[in-house]
Order: structure tokens, then C-alpha cells, then sequence
């Protein structure tokens, strides 16, 4: 009974401050985007060539994300492929439903449009489709209290027809709402342009419109804003939002928001928008920041689930010593004769004060008394521990 209490405290405590507090674990969790998933995701899709829709290459691209999903462990039941046609052409969205815990009726939809017109469309939208991925790779043993809807929305280039039919056909069912809506995220073009600078990223604000939901929209936005700050190293700007798959929800008063690159490419709908001219980097920091406001829009759960998951990560025997420390930290992998390795130090707004790379023994006598997190990474494997430096 008290333990509840305590939980539901935290909970309110968390609510109270605007749900926009830095959580650590939500942070643990944007760090688990790895450079190395993001960057095969975009060449895979960069290997199925022209994905018109309705073409095979299509229906490849769209078996791909599904097996995806199956690998990291989704069921064949939460998948689900939603056939639409549009004068003689024919093609699918793949759904992908993870239940929530508290609102299982209520659904946070991350979204982003897999077909391509003239390219391979590596940034628009293999870019998107990357990080939606990553996101249900990571998040799929995380409770989470609403329910999350990851959506690969086909015929996007003729003119929003995948959505469109989603929403018209789905949500909608004989003009009556069949799902309940809490935002829809989406992502689309956020490659950005390799040797450029892309620090920043856009989140799409509903300027236009049907009216009545534009004043929540700029709230999600914000949040968007917030968390991206919180959880990744981008900066953010706010641009209209405008012709991508969110637009036939707002048409229908949903909440809307959404990623945008901030540097415009132009080889979109080219054959030169491929791997070599976009930037996996900012598709990787946007992952970061996809993977934190996922967490806050679907109120995914604050604790570390001791689970199957965490038991079998091979670095949960490491030893970090002495907690709290004052001079050296000591580390000791589970398998001694592994050499390479690195170790971070960051504070309690996420930055990185210390980066060193095999060594044992780190001197932290520079840093200031206060709780860090230390983060061991050993190949794809990481570890986060709460160090305490104390003098
Ligand atoms: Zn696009």
C-alpha cells in the first residue's frame, strides 16, 4: 500500500511540474538510439530502389518494416496491413499497435510515409521510417500509458493518399469516430544535407486549418520543443505544418505536430536522394529526440522494469567502484580480457562532463560534488549507473 502511494506521488509530482521535467530514464532510453541501427535502416531502404506506389519495390519495402517489427519481438497480432486503392493503382500502410496500460482506447500515432517518387528517397522519407523504427525497437517493453500507434503510410507522393484513406476509412467509419485520437507525430524529411551544419530541427505547428484544434496543436509543438532540448542535441524552430500525413487528421480537428528538416535538401523526389547526400548524424540526434517526446506524449512508464530484457544485458555485471567516489573510478567488465570500451560521465541535464576511452581506472578528482550518470558502453551494449562524487 505505501509503495503505491509513493509511485502515485512521484506520478503527481511529475504530472504537477508539467510533465516537462528532464526524467533520467527517458534520457537512458533517447540514448539507446544507436548511429549503427539508423544508419543500416536508411541503407536497406536505400537497397529497394524507387518505391512508387503500388510498384513492387513498394510492397518489398513495406514486408521489410514488417519484419522489422517482428524482430524486435511484436507480435503478428499488432501488426496490421491496410490495403487502399486510388484509380487503378493499389498499395498498403503497415499499423503497428502497442497497448497501453492506463488509456488503451487512447492513441499516441508516430507516423511517417514509406513510398517515393523518382529516387530511393533515402531522406524523403527513409529518414522518417528509420527512426520510427528505432523507436518501436526500443520502446517495445516499455509500458507506456496510452496506447502508441506506429504508422507507415504508403501513397504519400500522389497526394496523402495512404493517410487519407486511414482516416477516412479507419478513424472514420461511416462518418463516426472510431479512434480516439491523442496526437498524431509525424515524421517526414528529417535527413537533412550532408556537409551542412544540421543542428536544428523544425516541429510543425497547425497554423491553418480547421481552427478549433490549433491552440493544442501549438501545445504539442511546445512540448515537441521541450523535449527535443531535453533529450537530444538539437536545437528547435517551429514552421507551419503543411503537405504531409498529418494533414488529413488535422482536416478532421486532430492534434497534429511533427519533424522537418530546418536545411532544406533539394534532391527529394530525385534519383539523387540517396544515402551519400544526406546526413545519418541528425537522422540519429533526431532519433534522440523522437525517442524522448514519444516517452512523454505516451506517459511511458518512469521506473527501470527489471526484466528479461535487463537481465540479459551481458554488462549488468559490470562494476563501477567506488559509489560515491572522490578520485578514481574504477571499472571492471564481466568479461576482463575486453579491451575496448568507453566511459561517460554526464550530469543531471544530460551533459557530458567526462568521455574517456580502456581505461580502468578514471581519474574524476576535476568534477564537482553532486549525482552523475556513468554510461559504459561496450560495443552495442550499454550500461547507466547513478555515480555519486562526493568529497
Ligand atoms: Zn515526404
Amino acid at each position: 500500500m505505501k509503495r503505491i502511494a509513493t509511485l502515485l506521488c512521484t506520478s503527481l509530482l511529475i504530472q504537477g511540474l508539467g510533465a516537462q521535467t528532464f526524467i533520467q530514464v527517458y534520457k537512458n532510453r533517447a540514448d539507446m538510439v544507436s548511429q549503427a541501427n539508423i544508419t543500416a535502416n536508411l541503407q536497406e531502404f536505400a537497397s529497394y530502389g524507387v518505391k512508387t506506389t503500388g510498384s513492387q519495390a513498394n510492397t518489398n519495402t513495406l514486408n521489410w518494416i514488417k519484419n522489422k517489427y517482428l524482430s524486435y519481438g511484436y507480435t503478428a497480432s499488432q501488426i496490421v496491413e491496410s490495403p487502399f486503392t486510388f484509380g487503378s493503382t493499389s498499395s498498403k500502410n503497415l499499423i503497428i499497435t502497442k497497448t497501453g496500460t492506463l488509456y488503451p482506447n487512447k492513441y499516441v500515432i508516430i507516423c511517417g510515409h514509406f513510398d517515393t517518387i523518382y529516387g530511393p528517397g533515402v531522406n524523403d522519407n527513409g529518414s522518417g521510417t528509420s527512426i520510427i523504427l528505432e523507436a518501436a525497437r526500443i520502446l517495445k517493453d516499455v509500458p507506456t500509458e496510452y496506447s502508441i500507434k506506429f504508422i507507415h503510410f504508403s501513397g504519400e507522393e500522389q497526394g496523402l493518399r495512404g493517410s487519407s484513406h486511414y482516416v477516412n476509412n479507419v478513424v472514420y467509419q461511416g462518418g463516426v469516430r472510431k479512434l480516439d485520437i491523442k496526437l498524431v507525430f509525424n515524421l517526414d524529411q528529417v535527413g537533412g544535407v550532408r556537409g551542412n551544419n544540421n543542428n536544428t530541427v523544425y516541429c510543425d505547428e497547425d497554423q491553418g486549418g480547421v481552427s478549433s484544434n490549433n491552440a493544442a496543436s501549438a501545445a504539442v509543438t511546445q512540448q515537441l520543443r521541450n523535449c527535443t532540448a531535453l533529450y537530444s542535441p538539437l536545437q528547435t524552430a517551429v514552421d507551419p505544418a503543411e503537405a504531409t500525413d498529418y494533414i488529413p487528421f488535422e482536416q478532421k480537428g486532430e492534434v497534429i505536430t511533427g519533424f522537418f528538416e530546418k536545411i532544406r535538401s533539394n534532391y527529394p523526389h530525385s534519383s539523387s536522394d540517396t544515402f551519400a547526400n544526406m546526413d545519418p548524424v541528425y537522422v540519429y540526434n533526431i532519433g534522440k529526440a523522437t525517442v524522448g517526446a514519444l516517452q512523454h506524449f505516451a506517459t511511458a512508464s518512469i521506473t527501470t522494469p527489471v526484466n528479461r530484457e535487463a537481465a540479459k544485458n551481458p554488462l549488468e555485471t559490470a562494476k563501477i567502484y567506488p559509489n560515491p567516489a572522490s578520485s578514481i573510478l574504477h571499472i571492471e567488465l564481466p568479461n576482463s580480457k575486453e579491451t575496448h570500451f568507453s566511459f561517460e560521465m554526464k550530469n543531471l541535464m544530460g551533459r557530458s562532463v567526462l568521455k574517456v576511452d580502456n581505461e580502468t581506472q578514471i581519474n574524476v578528482s576535476n568534477l564537482e560534488n553532486g549525482v552523475y550518470v556513468g554510461v559504459l558502453t561496450v560495443g552495442e551494449q550499454t550500461l547507466s549507473k547513478n555515480i555519486l562524487i562526493e568529497r
